[in-house]
């Protein structure tokens, strides 16, 4: 008899200080899904819902798929929509052999702190303890005992740029299999320390994330554990349950699975301040940028970090662009400011002609910098949609609604209407703009840019332009975390 597997994707990174809340309007702009039109979209990619579909294939389950939905990282999910989802998943829960999820781990509602674990409850509740459950996460998911305990296996990504969610979802599929089986019985227990953050911001290229994920690899390799997961948190949640995480599932183990937790979380208390990236300030960087421009035959890259979309941050931070613009630098391409009334007003100046546009700062003139008024030559108008090839994206169509490609002096601005960080070239030659050839390409991004624009880059630095991160990071603000808490409170 084939087995009855429930499935779906339920994806929010909520940052708690960003006023806009996350209605379903900001999933429909994102990715909302349902039934058929999934697989009618997804199947043949390498996304978590991708391998979902090979794996049902292979196993010959009878799949039940009824929601996949993503919103770009930003405020309070809504009641309506979280309620929306989960009501989705939970009518089809009953009868089912097992449910693999594929999830974030960070999402925020406005009535629970905990989006995922209050899901995963819910379906535990609904199905008994007798049905497999595994949830693919993020790992900038802030995990919790609540996730822990109502599910099987939690199985983070192990790299940032997240490039691994069709393998992740796959080792998941392959999990539920051998449970639902009865080959094994997984079980998952969960370490944290009092820190609000560290690991480095999950930076999996060198560093203690790294040291971990190797280490917990070879457990699994020598069946010492069936999963080990390690988060690093997202730092803009001002929840209780903030902070790196280590998940360890065994086949019905929890004392030797706490043991390898608690050891690796002990590694990521010592090495909590360790960063490996330090960031220029916008003056710095727009004059290495001017000094570079001579002879350049790839571009530098400078990242964004405090107006990242991908952390929900507002996107329309003006400080530099302004002092690009200021500086005059030739050959250069910025991508984006999230403006969807000054993509409508590039649209009514019109292809080909110039105008006054004022351009971002529109969210909160303290995040970044005010609205920038320029003359703007129109250089391009398209529906933002193409099918992404990127390392991240596993040719699966990208949204990001009506945008403009400006010109002003030598710097070409893209503008867009669904807030997104630049993760994959098309963002830039879907608009024309060929950044291979570029002097100086700005991205608003942390650190996903990298799988794509690292390749093409002369050099990569990063720039704190005072956007909503700065704020975050210098103010805080934090009042719902647990306390006591490195770095906010002297622990011994
Ligand atoms: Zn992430």
């Amino acid at each position: 008899m084939a087995f009855r597997v429930l499935t779906g994707e339920l994806a929010h990174e909520t940052n708690t200080f960003s006023i806009l809340r996350t209605g379903l309007d900001a999933f429909r702009r994102g990715a909302l899904l349902t039934a058929n039109e999934i697989p009618a979209a997804r199947r043949g990619t390498k996304s978590s819902i991708g391998a979902t579909f090979e794996a049902a294939d292979e196993f010959g389950w009878s799949l039940t798929h009824p929601i996949l939905a993503h919103a770009n990282p930003s405020g309070l999910v809504t009641d309506e929509a979280f309620e929306y989802f989960a009501g989705l998943l939970l009518a089809a829960a009953p009868g089912m052999d097992g449910i693999l999820l594929h999830l974030h781990g960070a999402m925020v509602t406005e009535s629970h702190q905990d989006g995922e674990g209050e899901l995963l409850r819910r379906l535990r509740a609904a199905v008994g303890p007798n049905i497999p459950i595994v949830a693919t996460l993020d790992l900038h998911g802030n995990i919790t005992q609540l996730m822990a305990g109502n599910a099987n296996a939690l199985i983070a990504v192990r790299t940032y740029p997240h490039v691994d969610y069709y393998e992740r979802a796959w080792q998941g599929a392959r999990l539920l299999q051998r449970a639902m089986l009865g080959e094994v019985n997984p079980r998952t227990v969960i370490a944290k320390r009092p820190m609000l953050r560290g690991l480095d911001g999950g930076r999996t290229q060198s560093g203690p994330m790294r040291d971990l994920i190797d280490r917990g690899e070879a457990l699994e390799r020598d069946g010492k554990a069936l999963v080990v997961s390690v988060c690093a948190g997202f730092t803009a949640a001002d929840i209780h349950d903030i902070g790196p995480s280590v998940t360890v599932t065994t086949d019905g183990d929890d004392t030797a699975g706490q043991a390898i937790a608690e050891s690796f979380m002990d590694h990521a208390w010592q090495t909590r301040d360790y960063v490996s990236v330090q960031h220029r300030s916008v003056a710095d960087a727009v004059a290495y940028a001017k000094a570079g421009e001579p002879g350049a035959t790839q571009p530098l890259v400078i990242a964004e970090v405090t107006d990242n979309p991908g952390s929900g941050h507002y996107g329309d931070a003006t400080n530099l662009l302004r002092a690009m613009l200021a500086a005059d630098l030739q050959n250069a391409a910025f991508y984006p400011i999230f403006d969807p009334q000054a993509v409508r007003d590039a649209q009514a100046i019109g292809v080909g002609q110039s105008g006054p546009i004022t351009l971002g700062g529109k969210h909160d003139i303290h995040a970044g910098g005010g609205p920038l008024t320029v003359t703007a030559h129109v250089v391009a108008l398209t529906d933002g949609r193409f099918q992404a090839f990127g390392a991240m994206a596993g040719g699966v169509w990208r949204n990001y609604g009506l945008s403009a490609l400006l010109r002003v002096g030598g710097v070409e601005i893209a503008l867009i209407s669904n807030n997104a960080q630049a993760t994959d070239l098309g963002q830039l030659t879907s608009l024309g703009v060929d950044p291979t050839r570029k002097a100086t390409v700005v991205v608003k991004s942390a650190h996903h840019f990298r799988a794509a624009f690292q390749p093409i880059a002369r050099e990569v630095i990063t720039c704190d332009g005072g956007g909503l991160g700065s704020v975050i990071l210098k103010q805080g603000g934090f009042v719902n975390v647990r306390r006591p808490i490195w770095p906010l409170d002297p622990i011994a």
